[in-house]
């Protein structure tokens, strides 16, 4: 259940601060109606029309199981609109950023230029003295600095915070309402750290109510731990998929290792699946453009392991590729192959840096004739990936396959009776690899079932 922020206006009988979110992407869309949902007027500006025109629709361009629902009964309130002009967004009292920060085309360093022309539009548009702009996008150290510097310079009466947004897709709403800490980057002036400060527990009271811790720090350290925080993930996540790289040369079953070293508390089980490795619009891009960031001022040294964990990651998609390889009998062209999954991970349609699309498309340009299916991403990864076949099910998928590859780890496939569906495949062998298939099941219907890092007899 959730408690209306803003009731704390009414009844102290002030007027609840009025927000605009800037960039109404998946995390801006998000926040806009997490906010609205907590009883604030939000006005979400973005500068792609049909995105706008389809949010202001109630049509969520995105999936996020729930969000659809909540932005059209925000909607509806009439406490959430959505726009293409700054200048509408003037009235607000606390601007968030949420444009993108992608990888450059160039290099591994973070594109600051939406953050850039966002910026530039909003002053443009001349916002409210005593306003405060929060960022939340992912952004390398020093970049609430420069923005301090400009705003400085051009609108001394607007304030800046920086705010960084842990969500995971998937669990959106819920990590927008009840992160797990509130970490806020202040100004170095008293009195504006103390105004900003007051802003932000007010905008975020429900969740400090009820617990979550709220970490108040300065600009750097704010930008910091978010992108340490992602390079840990990431990190934890290649440590085990190295693991599975040793038990293939050992003999080892890396499933069991991760178990039992997940037992000890010190290390907990999450984020040690070994697997096809991670992906999506967050987790590559941020470890990149923090090596990039930590090269520039002078303390590369101490984050160039995160090259490896990168190569590691990397390294993963193309082992599937040589096993899928292998198991064919050496020669790919011609031969058909099932891919289940296509969005980076499961409950999402986020296809951005998919290791299924990713091996997909490598087989396919190997000369296998390649079908993907995925229960939300097929649209997504039609447009991108225009060359690869697609299925609605995972039944259409497999059917006459050579080879099945279990690549990105929805529930739906997990549930699939591999007895069922080795009656469309020619050949009943499949990699699993996301480690997360039932493989004295679908052993025992007859398949051949090969996972990565573990024995595969
Ligand atoms: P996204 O690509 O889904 O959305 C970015 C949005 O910004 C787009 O709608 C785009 O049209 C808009 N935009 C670009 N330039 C603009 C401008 N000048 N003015 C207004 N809008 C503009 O990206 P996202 O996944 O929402 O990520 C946004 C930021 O949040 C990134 O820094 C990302 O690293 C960070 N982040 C994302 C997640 C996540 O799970 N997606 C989680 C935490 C942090």
């Amino acid at each position: 259940m959730i408690a209306y922020a803003t009731n704390q206006f009414e009844s102290a009988g002030a007027q609840p601060p009025q927000i605009s979110v800037i960039g109404t992407g998946y995390l801006g869309t998000t926040h806009a109606v997490c906010m609205a949902e907590l009883g604030f007027q939000v006005v979400g500006v973005d500068v792609d029309d049909l995105k706008v025109a389809q949010l202001a629709d109630g049509i969520l361009p995105f999936f996020e199981p729930g969000l659809e629902e909540l932005l059209r009964k925000n909607l509806e309130a009439g406490r959430l609109t959505f726009t293409t002009s700054f200048p509408a967004a003037t009235t607000a009292d606390v601007h968030f950023l949420c444009v993108g920060t992608p990888q450059r085309p160039d290099s591994p360093a973070a594109d600051l230029r939406h953050l850039g022309a966002a910026v530039d539009a909003l002053l443009a548009a001349q916002p409210k003295p005593g306003s405060l702009l929060v960022g939340k996008s992912t952004v390398p150290m020093g970049t609430a600095a420069a923005v301090a510097t400009r705003l400085a310079a051009e609108a001394p009466e607007v304030l800046l915070a920086w705010n960084p947004e842990f969500l995971r897709e998937g669990f959106a709403i819920e990590g927008t309402l009840n992160p797990d800490r509130i970490v806020l980057g202040l100004p170095d002036d008293p009195a504006a750290r103390a105004r900003a400060e007051d802003i932000l527990r007010a905008v975020y009271a429900s969740a400090i109510e009820s617990g979550t811790p709220v970490v108040v720090t300065d600009f750097a350290t704010a930008e910091l731990v978010k992108v340490a925080a992602n390079a840990f993930l990431a990190t934890k996540i290649s440590f085990i998929n190295a693991m599975a790289e040793v038990c293939e040369a050992a003999g080892g079953d890396v499933k069991t290792l991760a178990t039992a070293l997940g037992h000890d508390a010190r290390i907990g089980p999450r984020f040690l699946a070994a697997g096809v490795g991670f992906g999506g619009g967050c987790l590559p891009k941020d470890i990149r453009a923090f090596r990039a960031r930590a090269e520039e001022i002078g303390a590369g040294t101490a984050v160039r392991f995160l090259a490896e964990v990168d190569a590691i990651n990397l390294r993963r998609r193309a082992r599937v590729v040589e096993f899928a390889t292998e198991l064919v009998g050496g020669s790919v062209p011609g031969r058909r192959m099932a891919v289940l999954g296509a969005a980076f991970k499961p409950n999402s349609d986020d296809i951005r840096d998919s290791p299924a699309l990713e091996i997909a498309e490598l087989l396919r340009t190997a000369g296998a004739l390649v079908t993907v299916t995925d229960p939300a991403a097929i649209p997504n990864a039609r447009r991108r990936y225009r060359e690869l076949r697609y299925a609605d099910t995972a039944f259409e998928a497999v059917d006459d396959a050579d080879l099945v590859l279990h690549l990105t780890e929805w529930a739906d496939f997990r549930e699939i009776d591999p007895a069922l569906l080795g009656g469309n495949v020619r050949n009943l062998l499949v990699i699993d690899g996301r480690n997360t298939l039932d493989a004295g099941k679908w052993r025992a219907a007859g398949w051949s079932y090969y996972a990565l890092g573990r024995p595969n007899a």
